[in-house]
């Protein structure tokens, strides 16, 4: 039988509800009063107070699908989007808790269990890793599980960034924290990569599917471990990843929904390759975009709503890429509301706002991306392999060219942008606005004695100007 995504997250909570977890609802991606976090990147976000003991619930066990981002912070996919067959700036994280309840060998068993009976995935094809100096989960998955000890890898905490893997899981900076044991599915020897630990595991031939976390610190600011009131189990596997596996394909790209949804951009922007890389930007950069509105996160120049913007325009410079010349991305929300609205409810309802806020910022950006793209295309030419400072931030001042939109244009053609040369030009401005904005205060001092008076001034940070306040009086 074929999974599609509404079965895999059904069978997943029908299986944790059966072993007494509370099934809890997604939480929205902006995280409700934690300056650590930008956005929520994990399922145990809305948790992080229950780790930390500050925070009570009526259950011990937990069980949730979970919608995620991970476009700024510690987790940060923007960059893999395009690249690797696994990686999603926002995806569907399925996971299970144990708040001072049960522990390692529950959670490793129940996991075992779910895939290998429930979805049914050939055990040989099962990889687990451990965090070097964890003997008790390496123990329960070669003695108790029974996992070949040759597909049982110990592996650090990767402070020496030897490789990419790391088994010891933080959810920021701070905060709750603790050794894992990851899961990993082999794709098999047609796809490139190499197993986890290994120097060429950064392919998506081994993938990593689950991470179960045992939660045993509060990580503080000074980098030192505080035991949590109790340890704790918090697991997350990657939906996507896993639909991939159970419907045959290879990437996540080529499930059910994304699809759809590429068929979708595809339409819209007239591409016929359906393996554009760029339809898969776009496909990912909607459901991220769609998402963000739905929880309240406008396009703005700072904070959430800089990376909202960012994200947004990423997707229509790879649609312009595709020949686009007008606007689109909006126009493939509907497709996104049928697939996914039924799940997230809160979609659904905010349909008619996430299309009037795509499209305004769609037409905004229009009115500059081809110019922009003009100078940029000028500035390469004759096969420069550095792209002046100056030029990005004129791009960035002008016509509304992020950085990282600058740089995804350049690393496309194996340019690299001169990033310092960027910062000196922004630092240039800002003391130019500096300067302008003494004037102005000089100015405005005078003017207090002549009916106007001066009311005070404000620093605006992006973009870098100063800004003297006057007040009618
Ligand atoms: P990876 O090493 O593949 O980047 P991770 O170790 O960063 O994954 P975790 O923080 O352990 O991921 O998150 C738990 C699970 O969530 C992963 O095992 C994976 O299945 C899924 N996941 C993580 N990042 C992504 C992503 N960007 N897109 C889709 N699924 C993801
Ligand atoms: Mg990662
Ligand atoms: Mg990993
Ligand atoms: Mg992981």
């Amino acid at each position: 039988p074929r999974f599609t995504v509404a079965d895999i997250r059904k069978t997943f909570l029908d299986f944790f509800a059966a072993r007494g977890h509370a099934v809890v609802e997604s939480s929205p991606l902006v995280p409700g009063n934690d300056p650590t976090l930008m956005f929520t990147n994990s399922g145990m976000v809305q948790f992080k107070d229950v780790f930390l003991g500050t925070d009570k619930r009526p259950y011990v066990r937990a069980a949730s699908v979970q919608a995620c981002l991970r476009a700024g912070g510690k987790h940060n996919d923007l960059e893999n989007v395009g690249y690797t067959a696994r990686h999603h700036t926002f995806f569907e994280m399925l996971g299970n808790w144990s708040f001072g309840d049960y522990f390692k060998r529950e959670s490793l068993k129940w996991a075992y269990e779910l895939l290998t009976e429930v979805y049914r995935l050939p055990p040989e094809r099962l990889w687990a890793t451990v965090y070097i100096e964890d003997d008790e989960a390496y123990d329960i998955w070669t003695k108790e599980i029974g996992l070949p000890p040759e597909r049982v890898v110990r592996i650090g905490d990767n402070k020496g960034a030897r490789y990419a893997s790391d088994n010891f899981w933080m959810m920021a900076d701070t905060g709750p924290c603790g050794p894992c044991s990851e899961i990993f599915y082999d794709h098999g020897p047609e796809v490139a990569g190499g197993p986890p630990g290994s120097p060429d595991e950064d392919g998506d031939r081994y993938i990593e599917i689950w991470n179960n976390v045992f939660m045993q610190f509060d990580m503080q600011p000074d980098g030192s471990l505080r035991p949590l009131p109790a340890p704790c189990v918090d697991t997350g596997m990657g939906l996507e990843r896993l639909a991939a596996i159970l419907q045959h394909v290879h990437s996540n790209y080529e499930i059910d929904l994304f699809d759809a949804l590429i068929r979708a951009a595809a339409r819209e922007t007239g591409t016929t390759d359906l393996a554009n890389p760029s339809l898969r930007v776009i496909a990912d950069h909607l459901r991220a975009t769609a998402f963000l509105v739905s929880d309240g996160v406008i396009p703005s120049n700072e904070g959430r709503g800089y990376v909202q913007r960012r994200i947004v325009r990423r997707g229509i410079r790879h649609g312009y890429k595709l020949g686009r010349k007008t606007p689109f991305f909006h126009k493939l929300v509907p497709q996104l509301v049928e697939l996914m609205g039924a799940a997230y409810p809160r979609l659904k309802a905010e349909e008619a706002r996430i299309v009037e806020v795509l499209r305004a910022e769609e037409e905004r950006f229009f009115e500059t991306l081809e110019n922009g793209m003009e100078i940029l295309d000028a500035a390469l030419q004759g096969g420069a392999t550095t792209l002046p400072g100056d030029v990005a931030f004129k791009l960035h001042d002008t016509y509304g060219f992020p950085l990282d939109l600058t740089q995804d244009v350049c690393r496309e053609r194996g340019v690299v942008v001169d990033e310092a040369g960027f910062n000196a030009a922004m630092e240039r401005q800002k003391a130019a606005g500096r300067a302008a904005g003494k004037f102005r205060m000089d100015r405005a001092l005078e003017y207090t004695g002549a009916g106007h008076p001066f009311t005070g001034y404000e620093l605006l940070e992006e973009p870098a100007r100063v800004v003297a306040i006057y007040r009618d009086g």
